[in-house]
């Protein structure tokens, strides 16, 4: 392992046992690594597996579902290996993760400070009035300016930005090495959103953590990522920087994405510029998984499965275009 690397994923599978035998393939054979301090966006369509993947990540996948194969290496240990109560120190502590809806992660009979401080004294081992104390300058480090009042406010009291803020506090309550941001902003009014992304980028700089963020908006990458990687089909399909991505899309998959981003000129969002829809992960199409919907499918395509290849140093692409 590079000495670099933060999070290293390896061949990882993560399939779900249906009832009637049929096997969802969510996430089927996914490498990537991401380095300290790093922002790497995972973007695709909704049913690509991104959340899959993250939940993997996190060790969160329950029956039917199951990780079949591959490793997860955080700090040069396989969480996929680790005891649920070795994982869940993990949790919370090395890797942070936020999610699209704050309401189904905070808890309704708990006020926004006992549920940080309930992480701060778990975790960072701090006496109740340490704990408020800290509590308070997260509070106000995520933007609430009466921050002393919000300690003692339950989450339903909160405008949904305010509470996504609040995830914020304590997903960085414990000084994470790695935020998992799975569709951070995708419930919240457009101009909320910005907000949020910066002040995700803020406190990433601050604390100097790594960031997987999830996203369906290529926008949001372009602005808020240094590296990217386009899921479809439960697989990678291009893995680049963000400023490649935008000038040399390479896979036909990515392509279409980028025509369906709403441009400045036009105002319009061209919805539906790729045809079709993400094959449902318990049978995809054999050969190439986008074949289906692709404009510039080959014969080869229908038949054979592409492997994820180099086209340049640091740009992988799997497409029978580039071999
Ligand atoms: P994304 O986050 O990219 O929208 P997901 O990771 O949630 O996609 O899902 C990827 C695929 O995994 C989907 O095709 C979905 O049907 C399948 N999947 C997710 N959760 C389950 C589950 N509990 N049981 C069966 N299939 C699932
Ligand atoms: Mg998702």
């Amino acid at each position: 392992m590079m000495q670099d690397t933060l999070l290293k994923v390896e061949g990882l599978k993560t399939y779900f046992y249906l009832d009637d035998k049929k096997i969802s393939k969510a996430v089927d054979g996914i490498n990537f690594s991401i380095n300290p301090g790093e922002t790497v966006a995972l973007v695709g369509e909704s049913g690509s597996g991104k959340s899959i993947t993250s939940l993997s990540i996190m060790q969160l996948i329950n029956k039917p579902g199951k990780i079949k194969e591959g490793s997860v290496t955080f700090n040069g240990e396989d969480l996929v290996k680790l005891s649920d109560k070795q994982m869940a120190k993990v949790r919370g502590n090395d890797i942070a993760m936020i999610f699209q809806e704050p309401m189904t992660a905070l808890n309704p009979v708990f006020t926004i400070g006992n549920q940080i401080m309930e992480t701060l004294m778990k975790h960072k081992k701090l006496s109740k009035i340490q704990a408020q104390k800290r509590a308070i300058e997260l509070l106000k480090m995520v933007g609430f300016p009466r921050a002393e009042e919000t300690v003692k406010e339950y989450p339903h009291q909160l405008s949904g930005g305010m509470r996504q803020r609040a995830m914020i506090a304590i997903a960085m309550s414990c000084d994470p090495k790695l935020l998992i941001a799975d569709e951070p902003t995708t419930a919240l009014d457009v101009t909320i959103q910005a907000q949020i992304l910066d002040l995700m980028k803020e406190m990433k700089e601050k604390f100097n953590t790594a960031v997987l963020l999830i996203t369906h908006d290529l926008g949001v990458v372009a602005e808020y990522a240094d590296r990217v990687m386009v899921m479809y089909g439960g697989q990678i399909v291009e893995d680049t920087t963000v400023e490649r991505l935008f000038t040399n899309p390479k896979h036909p998959y990515t392509i279409g994405l980028l025509e369906s981003l709403p441009s400045i000129e036009k105002e319009v969002r061209r919805l539906g510029a790729i045809k079709g829809t993400v094959p449902p992960s318990h049978s995809f199409p054999t050969g190439c998984r986008f074949s289906d919907r692709c404009p510039k499918v080959m014969d080869k395509c229908r038949e054979i499965h592409p492997e994820l290849i180099p086209t340049e140093t640091g740009h992988d692409v799997r497409c029978h275009l580039y071999e």
